[in-house]
Parts: C-alpha cells; structure tokens; sequence
C-alpha cells in the first residue's frame, strides 16, 4: 500500500518560489494499480519522486506498506526504498555491461552469493520473456526489451511496490501495450502494488484500477476508469 497524505512540495530558486503540489493526497490500496494523469508540468514527477523521498514534502506524509517515511533516519530510509522498485521514461541501464550484469547490479550491493544471483537473473530472465538476451548489451536491445531489462532489474530485490515514472512514453503504441501487459502480469502474479504517472489517456485506461488527475499541482478527481471516463 502506498498513501500520500496532505502533500504539498515547493521548490525555492533564485528567490522564485514555485508550488509544485499543493495539498494532494492518493491512495493506492495493496495489490491495486493507480494511475496519475496530467499534462507537462501538472506535478506528476515531482509526486511520484516523493513516493521514496526522491523529493522531500515541504508538507504532508508519505506511507508505504503502513511506515511513515517522513520520520525515518537514513538508515531506516535506506532500508524501506528496498521495498520501493521504480522504473523511467528512459530506462537507465548501464551501457557498459550486459543485461545479465545490469539485472544483477542490485543483488551485487546486496552482496548476494553469486549462485542466488545467477538462479535469480535466470528466474527474471523468464518473467519478462528476455530468456537468451543474457549476455546482450543494451544497445542491441529494442525499447521495449530495455524497459524489460529495467523492470527486471528492479524486480531483482523483491519489491512490495512498484513506481512506473512515464515507463511506455519512449515506446511505440504495440511496444506501450505489450510491457503494460507486463506490468498487469507483475501485479497479479506478484502481487505488487503499483503507481504510475503517465501523460497518456490509453495507459491508464489499459491497466488502471483507479485514476487520479492533477493540474496545477492540485488533485482534480479520483475514482476508478469507468467513472472518470465515463463522463465528458
Ligand atoms: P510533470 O511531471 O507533470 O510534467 P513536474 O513534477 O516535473 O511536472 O513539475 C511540476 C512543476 O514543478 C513545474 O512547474 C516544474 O517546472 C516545477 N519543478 C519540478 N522540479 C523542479 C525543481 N527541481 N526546481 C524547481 N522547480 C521544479
Ligand atoms: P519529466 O517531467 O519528464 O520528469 P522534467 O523535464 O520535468 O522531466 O524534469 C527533469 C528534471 O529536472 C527533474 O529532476 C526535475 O525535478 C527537474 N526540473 C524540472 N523543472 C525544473 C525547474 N523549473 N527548475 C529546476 N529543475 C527542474
């Protein structure tokens, strides 16, 4: 479960002060899929950035698996981002190594044996349908098998919550629907709890269970697919 209470984030510059969230509060119940739509600059990336303090909230609590993060020393901190997977517009691998090593980065700093971290690749290697692309750099990958390796890699430590920040918006609309498809798979199968931000009406539409619209920083409606699209 992920729960955003009161959440208002403003960013002080050059004596300029810009109110990026204004009082925004999500729910995104366990094992449920939550959608966030806005347009540019609406807040989606500073919202979703505050779900493992990538932003701090200059006001407002933030919730995972029922710990309040906001309280937390670093250490602690530290710790709770484990249960946090998150996956980008741009997936950021590593170039200069292998989708086996890229997927193996996080089991490395965990200083797990290197057998489990073989066992476990291969096991991921299979979830995400790149069974053969071991040894691969990314640079002969597609899109969208990037973004297979990205999830694959953050699935690596077992994550209880899974933050998607624009994940299909650098792929093509067949590519778009085959790693949501993915998603939905990872969700159910895994029982992971995800957010997502998105500039795309069909990606919330495809796999959403709930919807949250924000504008200028503010919470506009919340409720599920159906009822949000339902009327104009
Ligand atoms: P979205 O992801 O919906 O495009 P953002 O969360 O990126 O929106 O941005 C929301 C607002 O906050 C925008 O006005 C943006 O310029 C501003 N903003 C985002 N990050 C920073 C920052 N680090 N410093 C100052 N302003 C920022
Ligand atoms: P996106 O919305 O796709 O994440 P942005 O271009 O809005 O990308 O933001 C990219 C990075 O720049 C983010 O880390 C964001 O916090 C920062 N940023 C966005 N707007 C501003 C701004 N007005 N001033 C300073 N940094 C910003």
């Amino acid at each position: 479960m992920i729960e955003l209470k009161h959440i208002t984030k403003i960013f002080r510059q050059e004596g300029r002060e810009t109110k990026a969230l204004d009082d925004v509060s999500i729910l995104v119940p366990k094992g449920k899929i939550v959608g966030v739509i806005g347009e540019s600059g609406a807040g989606k990336s500073t919202l979703i950035r505050t779900v493992n303090l990538l932003e701090r909230p200059t006001l407002g609590e933030v919730f995972v698996d029922g710990q309040n993060l906001i309280s937390m020393s670093d250490s602690q901190l530290a710790k709770a981002r484990r249960d946090i997977g998150m996956i980008f517009q741009h997936f950021n691998l590593l170039s200069s190594r292998t989708v086996f090593e890229n997927i193996a980065l996080p089991l490395e700093l965990d200083k797990t044996p290197k057998d489990e971290i073989r066992r476990r690749v291969e096991e991921l290697l299979l979830l995400v349908g790149l069974e053969g692309k071991s040894d691969d750099y990314p640079s002969k990958l597609s899109g969208g098998q990037k973004q297979r390796v990205a999830i694959a890699r953050t699935l690596a430590t077992n994550p209880k919550v899974l933050l998607c920040d624009e994940a299909t918006s650098a792929l093509d609309p067949a590519t778009t629907r085959s790693i949501l498809a993915l998603l939905k798979d990872i969700n159910s199968q895994l029982n992971i709890t995800i957010l997502l931000i998105t500039h795309e009406m069909n990606v919330v539409k495809e796999i959403c269970d709930e919807v949250a619209v924000i504008s200028g920083g503010q919470l506009i409606e919340q409720g599920s697919v159906a009822d949000i699209f339902s009327h104009p």
